[in-house]
């Protein structure tokens, strides 16, 4: 039942889709083909009545056509997915008139319904379980719902019956083991995508997704004229606590203030562990002046903390895109800004920000 939820979920799904998207487009078109080539099947079954199902088997294949375009398109919009469901349900009634052209058509025919359900699994294979399970459920019951309406009197439908629920298993079964290993490879690589993505020490995001989300957030504040701040922030005298206390001391403080870092950021902010003893944020439309206040609160916080009896500073430079509109900048000119700003708040005596563009002190603790 929870599986059932899980690949239902819309990140599963948007993941299937973007997979296979792809995929099920190019299978659809190759469907299309196939349609096109069974009224080879025609002339062998009935040569001479053969000419009259041209035009059904042309418009079988354009009808398939339509929703490979569709698909190809956009796997997910609601046009492919209509498409997906009606194609198949047009194809059958065209099939079912193609029958009734040809000599013993009916008797030789039934054969021919199974094949293009052969393919719903390869054209749906982006779709949800539930729309599958849907759509082959609808294809294989429409003939029946046309012979009940009189529609396809000349067809034996005990025997269609055989031949359809027959598969109609298998396909299902198919269709599920699909959605299971997809489902499993799917949670292997979330897995990855987190492990690859996470500081193990301190478990905030790593550089590596620091650089990715913020470039993206930044390339967005530049598109509408926001502005970004990046600050850069490091331990002061670090090298010495862990000299002195020791290595999994200094390990616990890094934790701790990773652990205080995290409350005073927006959800919409980027916060990484950047390498040793140095952290990175990334504020979304924040200008230079909202960047150094929330730096300032971080170094205030930072230095009212004591744990064990430690206590730790750090130095913050702070850099802004202020109205950055059409500026192309990258993250890591910000960054390069940030850390020289860092650099200068260093030199003059730690435990203070200090903002790239005016590179002199904003705050700090000494002689303020
Ligand atoms: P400054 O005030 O100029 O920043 O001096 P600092 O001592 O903090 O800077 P420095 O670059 O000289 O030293 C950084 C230290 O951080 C050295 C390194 O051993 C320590 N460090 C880096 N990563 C870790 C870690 O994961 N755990 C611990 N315990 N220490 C680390
Ligand atoms: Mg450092
Ligand atoms: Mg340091």
């Amino acid at each position: 039942m929870g599986l059932l939820r899980a690949v239902h979920s819309e990140p599963y799904l948007r993941a299937k889709a973007s997979e296979f998207g792809r995929f099920t487009g190019i299978a659809s078109f190759l469907t299309a083909f196939f349609v096109a080539t069974t009224w080879f099947w025609d002339y062998v079954v009935d040569p001479l009545n053969a000419t009259d199902t041209i035009a059904l088997r042309i418009a079988a294949t354009l009808v398939t056509l339509v929703a490979a375009a569709l698909l190809y398109r956009d796997v997910r919009s609601l046009g492919a997915r209509v498409a997906l469901l009606l194609a198949p349900l047009c194809v059958d009634g065209i099939l079912i008139e193609v029958l009734s052209r040809l000599e013993q058509g009916p008797e030789y025919g039934m054969g021919t319904f199974l094949y293009f359900f052969i393919f719903m699994p390869f054209t749906c294979l982006a779709q949800s379980l539930r729309f599958n399970v849907l759509a082959l459920t609808a294809i294989a019951l429409f003939p029946t719902l046309l012979h009940a309406l009189g529609f396809a009197a000349h067809l034996n439908m005990p025997v269609y019956h055989m031949y359809i629920w027959m598969l109609y298993g298998p396909i299902v079964m198919l269709v599920g083991l699909f959605d299971v290993l997809y489902w499993r490879i799917y949670c292997y690589a979330s897995q990855l995508e987190q492990i690859a993505n996470t500081d193990e020490l301190t478990q905030l995001p790593n550089r590596r997704h620091f650089l990715e989300a913020s470039q993206r957030l930044l390339r967005l504040a530049q598109r509408d004229g926001q502005s970004a701040s990046l600050l850069f922030i490091d331990i002061d005298h670090f090298k010495a606590l862990n000299d002195l206390h020791g290595h999994v001391t200094g390990d616990s403080v890094l934790k701790e203030v990773a652990g205080l870092l995290v409350p005073m950021i927006r959800s919409t902010d980027v916060i990484a562990r950047y390498g040793g003893e140095e952290f990175v944020v990334y504020l979304h439309n924040a200008d230079e002046t909202q960047g150094a206040k929330i730096a300032e609160g971080i170094r205030q916080r930072v230095s009212a903390q004591t744990s064990n009896g430690l206590s730790v500073t750090v130095s913050i430079g702070v850099a802004a895109n202020d109205n950055g509109y059409g500026r192309e900048e990258s993250i890591h000119a910000l960054i390069h800004q940030a850390d020289l700003a860092l650099y200068a708040a260093k030199r003059q005596g730690r435990n203070r920000v200090v903002a790239h563009e005016a590179r002199g002190r904003i705050s700090g603790a000494l002689g303020t």
